[in-house]
């Protein structure tokens, strides 16, 4: 997909438009299932992106499905995944969804003591489970999106061991799979090594395992410094390290990993159009057609979006700080050495198909931006953008 297939959804379906390359989708799922063991099976987190085409895409790859709402497994079912692809990992729901997941037959991975408990009491071994343990890593890029530290409410803690094993003991829970995500954007594969040594070790205290699920935080370049995660050396290191193990203690387990922001990130271009040229004693701000209320990721996590002039490519080059049309201070980005921008102008977030329009809101009562699917080399237009009338879904007018 060029910049001119950009500029062209652009004029065909306006502005704000998130378009996902399907082609990106594919390269990023490949460059993953080439580096690791042809065992090793991949489940898309899609809190991440979860329009119901991005999903019938993964599945036609050939993918399974990480779910954190139920919501998320039945738009896994509808997208046409098996339920035995689906796995449901939510957190601090009550047993009430976590039996609704269950009568839908996907694998279930439980994060805490209570709910075990509870589900013990109820079912027994009757159904398998996956338990998701904190290691205490403390893994990805900044704390906010850490979820292994030792504050972190994700996981039932090592230390609760014994604890686990208790509640497996008196109910007769079937454990077939352990869980661990210790954050997101993490380079180091060694983070991911070190989590598997802690699985190994936790291996031998559940006798009915078969899976062990290594979550994500594939890290993906934002700028041009940044690095990828190599999943190729990646998946050499994890390869020999259970190899190794499973020659040492005679035991064989499926090895499963989580990737969002892997697989979608680079697919999804956000499109948007410069309204105004605000020149103020000490910045040049380009204001554009959207806000966080569409992209939340900068003002959230301080992230970092290329941004690229799409209509002057060819302009000096001057600083802009670009902002939103919201009634808050929605900075997308501070000083950026942009193509000079002209009222009017197409600008492109780079790298916005992961946690962009999937965070989107109606604040401000803006509406949506439609979504758009790059595939074979034609454009499909797959959410309309928001209408007024959107916004007054589900209203009640008493008055
Ligand atoms: C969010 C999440 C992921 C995906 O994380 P990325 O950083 O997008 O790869 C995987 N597993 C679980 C349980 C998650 O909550």
């Amino acid at each position: 997909m060029t910049n001119k297939d950009l500029l062209k959804i652009a004029a065909q379906y306006g502005t704000p438009t998130y378009v996902y390359d399907a082609d990106s989708i594919k390269t990023q799922y490949e460059k993953l299932t080439s580096s690791f063991h042809r065992s090793t099976r991949f489940f898309y987190a899609c809190k991440a992106l979860s329009n119901i085409n991005i999903l019938k895409y993964v599945n036609q790859l050939g993918g399974n499905l990480d779910c954190v709402s139920i919501n998320e497994v039945k738009l896994g079912l509808r997208a046409g995944f098996e339920p035995k692809k689906i796995l449901f990992t939510p957190n601090c729901v009550d047993l009430v969804e976590i039996e609704e997941a269950m009568s839908l037959k996907v694998h279930i991975n439980i994060d805490n003591i209570s709910i075990l408990e509870q589900f013990g009491n109820k079912y027994g071994d009757s159904y398998p489970i996956f338990v998701r343990i904190n290691p205490h890593i403390f893994a990805g890029g900044n704390y906010k999106i850490s979820t292994g530290h030792i504050d972190s409410k994700f996981g039932i803690s090592i230390h609760q061991l014994r604890h686990i094993e208790r509640v497996m003991k008196t109910t007769n829970l079937n454990v077939e799979g352990l869980h661990m995500h210790t954050g997101s954007e993490i380079k180091d594969p060694d983070v991911f090594l070190q989590g598997l040594d802690i699985m190994f070790e936790l291996a031998e205290h559940f006798p009915n395992l078969k899976y062990l699920d290594m979550g994500s935080g594939f890290k993906v370049p934002y700028q041009e410094s940044d690095l990828e995660t190599d999943v190729k050396v990646l998946g050499k290191k994890v390869e020999q390290a259970v190899s190794d193990f499973s020659k040492s203690s005679g035991k064989k387990f499926e090895l499963w990993f989580e990737p969002g922001k892997f697989l979608v990130s680079k697919s999804g271009h956000f499109l948007v159009k410069t309204n105004v040229i605000k020149q103020t004693t000490a910045t040049v701000f380009a204001g554009i057609n959207s806000g966080f209320n569409h992209l939340i990721r900068p003002m959230f996590y301080d992230s970092y979006h290329i941004i690229e002039n799409l209509s002057n490519p060819k302009g000096a080059e001057r600083i802009y700080t670009v902002v939103g049309n919201i009634c808050e201070t929605d900075t997308f980005a501070w000083d950026r050495k942009l193509h000079e921008v002209r009222e009017g102008d197409i600008l492109v977030f780079r790298n916005a198909g992961a946690y962009g329009f999937e965070m989107s809101s109606n604040f401000n009562s803006r509406l949506k931006p439609a979504e758009v699917l790059f595939l074979d080399g034609k454009a499909h237009l797959i959410r309309t953008r928001d209408e007024f009338e959107d916004l007054l879904r589900n209203q009640i007018e008493v008055l």
